[in-house]
């Protein structure tokens, strides 16, 4: 019988990529999701794209212990991707109280739930930025992680933890919980099918919905911030990782937990290309591969930008059997088709 994976906040950004591709290689997929920072678009997507009209949609809170639970109770999970979490740094230092309480109660309630239901594997979405503002580059998951500058980094190094010292705590027991946290560089662009993508509210913080906005005339001008860092063009330098091939880094990961594969009860594995791509030579690749111009004038550096990050993957490419496939050009033209196709709408 195809395996149970619940994937909690399924219909955000990344988790609608990820249940395509759980999908498709034959995974029962669940999807909880409250909604709260994104509308019905991308289900709605990853239903056209598998043909599956009958994926179970739980429009839930997991931060209400009750509903997840129960959840649990009605479906045997084998396995939960835990996407749902608050992800804008700038409002998690304006509003921290807030995102401690969501993301450390949501991801503690489905820990509980998993233990109260004889265990689980749990793959938690982690993010490069528990490095910080590291000079040992590229960075392994062995170099440390420095104190995270908003509390958005701080719930990443936090719940990385939790989820570690449970494993640590569960361990030979009859509840057993195993963990894999993957840590993501820069996700961007969109399923082939463009059925799919990131749909920010309000103003984009990320530089590639902000690209394909100002493309599309919904904002005037791109600001790049900042081009006197000491890097080759004075560009910022970051490692953008597909969202279809970072989904399928999920695939290899529950696929390793599930079927015995894990060397360790607890797991970490960065995910990126392993290639540096400065914030100017991104924008000339996005005009390029679209045959368009871009409005961008050079901005002040924004505050708490990393001047320098980007992945060694030797370890997911090894240990996973997975690595990053797409070109940054496929990558670009699909964040475009992606806004075009959302422009019709
Ligand atoms: N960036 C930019 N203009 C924007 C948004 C981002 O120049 O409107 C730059 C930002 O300074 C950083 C890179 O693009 O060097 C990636 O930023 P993003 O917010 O997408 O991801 P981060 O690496 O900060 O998580």
């Amino acid at each position: 019988m195809a395996k149970k994976v619940l994937v909690s906040g399924g219909a955000g950004y990344i988790g609608s990529h990820v249940t395509v591709e759980l999908i498709a290689a034959g995974y029962e997929v669940i999807v909880a999701d409250n909604m709260s920072n994104c509308d019905l678009t991308c289900f709605e997507g990853v239903k056209k794209i598998t043909g599956r009209d009958d994926i179970p949609f739980y429009e839930i809170d997991c931060c209400d212990f009750g509903a997840v639970n129960k959840l649990f109770d009605e479906q045997n999970i084998d396995a939960v991707i835990h996407f749902a979490a608050f992800k804008a740094v700038g409002e998690s230092v304006a509003q921290p109280i807030m995102y401690y309480r969501n993301n450390l109660v949501s991801f503690l309630n489905i820990l509980e739930a998993a233990k109260n239901h004889g265990g689980c594997n749990i793959l938690f979405s982690s993010s490069a930025t528990v490095y910080g503002e590291t000079e040992n580059l590229p960075v392994t998951e062995q170099t440390p992680r420095l104190p995270s500058t908003s509390p958005y980094g701080n719930t990443k190094q936090m719940c990385e933890d939790i989820l570690r010292d449970v494993v640590f705590a569960t361990s030979g027991s009859d509840e057993p919980v195993k963990g894999i946290s993957l840590r993501y560089f820069n996700p961007i662009g969109a399923h082939p099918s463009a059925l799919i993508g990131e749909l920010p509210r309000g103003v984009p913080n990320n530089l590639v919905p902000f690209i394909t906005q100002t493309a599309i005339g919904k904002r005037e001008c791109l600001s790049i911030f900042g081009n006197d860092y000491n890097t080759k063009d004075g560009t910022c330098l970051r490692d953008y990782i597909d969202v279809v091939d970072l989904a399928k880094a999920h695939v290899a990961a529950v696929s390793r937990m599930l079927d015995g594969k894990m060397k360790e009860d607890y797991e970490i594995f960065n995910i990126g290309t392993g290639k540096p791509l400065s914030v100017q030579e991104l924008v000339d690749a996005f005009e390029k591969v679209n045959n368009l111009k871009l409005n961008y004038k050079i901005a002040p550096r924004r505050p708490g930008d990393v001047v320098a990050i980007w992945a060694d993957t030797t370890l997911a490419n090894e240990e996973l059997g997975w690595k990053a496939e797409r070109s940054i050009e496929e990558t670009l033209a699909s964040a475009w088709a992606w806004e075009k196709n959302l422009a019709e709408k």
